[in-house]
């Protein structure tokens, strides 16, 4: 099958072509035909399966036929749960956009609000945003939503465990009634389909990964290893193997920190990823890490989620996640659109319960390994999988949310959203400044200070 077999336009086509696509994914052969015969969708898609594509193509198809955005209108509006998210989204648009005349825009918190209200004087045919600056945005007259003909919630499963749902249910209720919706969630959760009750008419339902299977092409490994000694054994695995590009996962910022001061002084160029850095630190280290110019890139789970990074050779899990689910979001950053990969995690004897609640949950036993000279000292117990169905571990209850967690979004995944705000947040008025608007939510898109960063318009 071939993109021009989907009804796609040839402006959209040879974008495709030059961006060497040859055939659609699967969710893609399924979704753009139903998107642009005007059906709602609701799509279980992980990242990787080309689902920013999927919904896109067809988004770009319909717009080009109406007429542009006026000022400060928004035609189509695309919510991602994360500053980095929203910047893939809208750089995927930009590319597959390159032979029309649509203009997009992205907005997320983070940066200075001003730019981002001059830029929107222009109007946007697409707006990518996070939903809290979304509606700081639009508190603040710098949007209008009375033309918007199609909405779409990209990974709102995550928007869902961050908090967010009071936000999205706020916005929805921004926008018109008459319009085309679109949600693409990792899973179909009970939360998931509550909010797409209210939200998505007579839906197609799509679905392509089964839930929580792994990547077929991610070759999964256990190292047995002390704890003292896990820095130095990811040490030894990147010069002894020659890794050039590494994705590392730990479960706290200051780990993340920790870790990359000890990876530069054995003169390995690294970087870390997490809420408690600014905008612009996160998107130098990405981007640094995307051109190679970075061989390590340290991450805690919430900021990773849905990082498109390409063909990604090896992820590390220096610590086990603290939600299990988030051990298939981990290692489904390497092994992506058919390149293989190798998924490791440090398993000390003391996270033996956690490895075996994840074998659990994958319902597979993960191969282990000693490495010469890293031997622990105690073995894990063999495992023995246990083959009934498992919930997703929820993570203890924070004691109390420092203001920079609550302001820059690390608060581990839950299920459900772990507190309710005590009163309505005025989305009218001005609110005063570092407020957080639900704790202890991480709204990526409210920092504690706004610092200098990107902000991106183009095309009008
Ligand atoms: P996504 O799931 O949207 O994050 O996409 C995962 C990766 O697959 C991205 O790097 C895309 O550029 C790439 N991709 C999406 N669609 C295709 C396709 N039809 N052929 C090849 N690569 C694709």
């Amino acid at each position: 099958m071939h993109f021009s077999d989907l009804g796609l336009l040839p402006e959209i086509t040879q974008a495709l072509l030059n961006k060497g696509y040859e055939t659609p994914t699967p969710i893609q052969a399924k979704a753009i035909p139903a998107i642009i015969d005007g059906r709602d969708v609701m799509a279980a898609a992980q990242t990787g399966t080309g689902k920013t594509a999927g919904f896109t193509l067809p988004m770009l198809q319909l717009l080009s036929r109406g007429p542009k955005a006026r000022a400060n209108y928004v035609r189509a509006l695309v919510l991602t749960p994360t500053r980095e998210l929203a910047d893939q989204v809208w750089q995927n648009v930009e590319t597959y956009s390159q032979n029309l005349k649509l203009s997009c825009q992205v907005v997320y918190g983070g940066v200075k609000i001003n730019p981002q209200m001059m830029n929107l004087r222009k109007g946007a045919d697409i707006l990518v945003a996070t939903p809290g600056r979304l509606l700081d945005l639009f508190s603040q007259n710098a949007l209008k939503f009375d033309h918007l003909e199609m909405l779409v919630l990209d990974e709102a499963d995550r928007m869902l465990d961050m908090g967010f749902i009071h936000d999205i249910k706020r916005i929805i209720k921004l926008l018109p009634r008459k319009r085309q919706n679109l949600l693409f969630s990792a899973t179909f959760s009970d939360e998931i389909r509550e909010l797409a009750k209210g939200l998505i008419n007579d839906p197609i339902e799509i679905s392509v990964a089964p839930k929580n299977s792994t990547a077929k092409s991610v070759e999964q490994l256990v190292y047995e290893v002390d704890k003292g000694k896990r820095a130095a054994l990811l040490k030894h695995l990147i010069t002894t193997y020659d890794w050039q590009q590494v994705l590392v996962f730990t479960r706290t910022k200051h780990g993340a920190n920790r870790l990359v001061r000890d990876l530069e002084s054995a003169k390995l160029t690294a970087a870390a990823i997490h809420g408690n850095k600014s905008q612009s630190a996160r998107m130098k280290a990405l981007n640094g890490f995307k051109a190679q110019e970075v061989r390590v890139l340290v991450a805690t789970d919430i900021v990773a989620r849905g990082l498109d990074i390409q063909e990604l050779p090896h992820v590390v899990n220096f610590d086990l996640p603290n939600v299990y689910e988030d051990y298939v979001h981990r290692i489904g950053r390497t092994g992506r659109a058919g390149a293989s990969g190798e998924a490791v995690s440090f398993v000390t004897k003391e996270d033996a319960l956690d490895l075996f609640g994840i074998e659990r949950l994958i319902q597979q036993v993960i191969t282990r390994k000693v490495e010469p000279g890293f031997e622990p000292k105690e073995s894990i117990p063999e495992s023995k999988l246990d083959t009934r169905p498992i919930k997703a571990k929820k993570p203890k209850k924070p004691k109390k949310p420092k203001p920079q967690t609550e302001q820059a979004g690390e608060t581990p995944a839950v299920k459900k959203p772990v507190a309710k705000p005590k009163k309505k947040p005025n989305i009218t008025g001005s609110k005063p400044q570092n407020e957080p608007r639900k704790p202890p939510k991480t709204d990526q898109a409210r920092p504690k200070k706004p610092s200098r960063g990107t902000f991106r318009s183009t095309k009008g």
